[in-house]
């Protein structure tokens, strides 16, 4: 059954997208190039196999297709999803029809909903029953086979979160009937899902659900990657980042970039299971590489007028600075982190409680404070600017929402790579203050850095492009305008 799964999508792979499966023994299977591929381009699009919403979008998006809509009818059954019309109600109800008679049994009995995880499972074994009784029916990419062959490194997983994990599958067993579920199968479930399902993301990269897409699951990690996975509505689609030759391996990111190399390779040992090996990771033991982590993760120098960063100093348990020399005490810095890391956490519990002046009075005192700790482009001091960008924002503290946002931009320049939807969205937000608070001509100039970032990441048909480029019209003619006045009174 594999094999013929495998050769399908072997076929499908070739003929419709020149890519092809390697197998490598460090890595598994790779995502290999077969023809050069653009800046920009898309080398691969997918629907979800499966996919939930999380709870938060669950009342706010279709949960068909994932547009927003101000018209949304929800299920009169179950209540609980909704569809933005009546072809995405009729197209989903193949599959919801037996999940909808599961939740409309659990509000009898007024049981819990179960959580998107859950759902995610739940939908997976109804769909592999369809598929099987050839309810619906397969095809190379969409179907049970291609799931079932992505690896679910159970060996490794630890025993807290097997059990973990067998608790949610006696869940699923106890919501759908029993004899149709295997918990000890299930729990195997759950392992695959947890490292080869994506979250899926609207255009401003904020999480909105889960899905498994099989194929984009066999592209591996880079913390240099080649391309970005961008998601309209559900449908994932990975974009080239560069210009790649043919033989290439496609490569995206599966964790968090802005962090220095051990955080990252602990975040992809905890959750993948590998030790990264990029070239960005192979970096740390050359001196360009810990001199980039001591600019992420390090402490600033004692001299507030010198931005060296701050590298081991062998024999002393201090750090010296590269450009200045002086060293600094480790043991002392790190106790008065971690206690800034507690202000931090009260001030988001603060914001996400709706309380904006609190929130923006705490994370102004932990700024203070954490300028006087960390190098001033480092990840710490980032998330506090972004903070406070976003609480000024709802504020409508525009002025203040332009400083912090512009603090931010040499850190995001250093820590993202040049074409990261993240740094393209920073630039958007920083034109659009500058172009809100009159400064038009340094609006156009970000917006244009904006831009460029963005075609390649999200693609000329995405509604944030469309949106972007008429505000950049709009900055560009106002410095038309004020140029053609200063012409004419000369
Ligand atoms: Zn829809
Ligand atoms: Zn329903
Ligand atoms: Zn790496
Ligand atoms: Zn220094």
């Amino acid at each position: 059954m594999a094999a013929v799964a495998d050769q399908e999508l072997a076929e499908y792979l070739q003929n419709s997208h020149n890519l092809s499966v390697s197998v490598s023994p460090a890595k598994g299977r790779c995502l290999i190039a077969n023809r050069a591929f653009h800046r920009g381009e898309v080398i691969l699009q997918q629907e979800p196999y499966v996919c939930a919403l999380d709870d938060s979008s669950q009342a706010l998006r279709c949960d068909r297709c994932y547009r927003q809509s101000s018209n949304l009818k929800r299920c009169s059954a179950c209540k609980t999803v909704f569809y933005c019309c009546a072809n995405c109600q009729r197209s989903g109800w193949g599959l919801h029809k037996f999940e909808c008679a599961i939740l409309v049994r659990l509000l009898k009995e007024k049981k819990r909903s179960p959580t998107p995880s859950l759902r995610l499972v739940m939908r997976f074994l109804i769909k592999r029953r369809l598929q099987a009784e050839r309810v619906q029916l397969k095809a190379a990419v969409d179907n049970y086979d291609v799931c079932e062959v992505l690896p679910t490194h159970m060996s490794e997983t630890s025993e807290d979160r097997l059990v973990m994990y067998a608790q949610m599958a006696s869940i699923v067993q106890q919501m759908m009937a029993p004899d149709e579920v295997n918990v000890k199968e299930v729990t195997q479930m759950i392992c695959r899902f947890a490292c080869n399902a994506h979250t899926i993301c609207d255009e401003e990269v904020r999480p909105l659900g889960t899905g498994l897409y099989p194929v984009i699951s066999i592209v591996n990690h880079s913390c240099v990657p080649n391309a970005v996975l961008h998601f309209d509505g559900n449908r994932a689609a990975l974009r080239a980042l560069e210009d790649t030759q043919e033989g290439t391996e496609i490569t995206i990111s599966y964790v968090e970039l802005a962090a220095s190399t051990n955080t990252r390779r602990k975040a992809l040992r905890d959750q993948y299971y590998f030790d990264c090996n990029c070239i960005r990771c192979s970096r740390l033991v050359t001196r360009e590489g810990s001199r980039e982590d001591a600019f992420l993760e390090g402490y600033g120098c004692v001299n507030s007028d010198c931005n060296g960063p701050l590298i081991e100093d062998p024999g002393s348990d201090k750090v010296i600075c590269e450009v200045c020399g002086l060293k600094r005490e480790v043991q002392q810095t790190k106790s008065a982190a971690k206690e800034v890391e507690l202000d931090v956490l009260e001030a988001s519990n603060l914001y996400a409680a709706g309380k904006l002046e609190s929130a923006r009075r705490l994370y102004s005192e932990v700024e203070a404070k954490q300028r006087k700790l960390w190098h001033p482009y480092s990840v710490p001091l980032l998330r506090t600017h972004d903070a406070l960008l976003k609480i000024c924002m709802d504020m409508e503290d525009w002025a203040s929402a332009l400083e912090f946002c512009q603090s931010t931009i040499p850190a995001y320049e250093r820590a993202y790579p040049p074409f990261s939807p993240l740094l393209g969205l920073q630039y958007f937000t920083l034109g659009k203050l500058q172009w809100l608070l009159g400064d038009s001509a340094k609006a156009v100039n970000t917006l244009r850095k904006a831009y460029t970032v963005i075609q390649v990441t999200h693609g000329s048909k995405s509604e944030l492009l469309h949106g972007l480029t008429s505000t950049l019209q709009e900055a560009q003619a106002e410095v038309a305008y004020k140029r053609s006045l200063i012409n004419q009174t000369h």
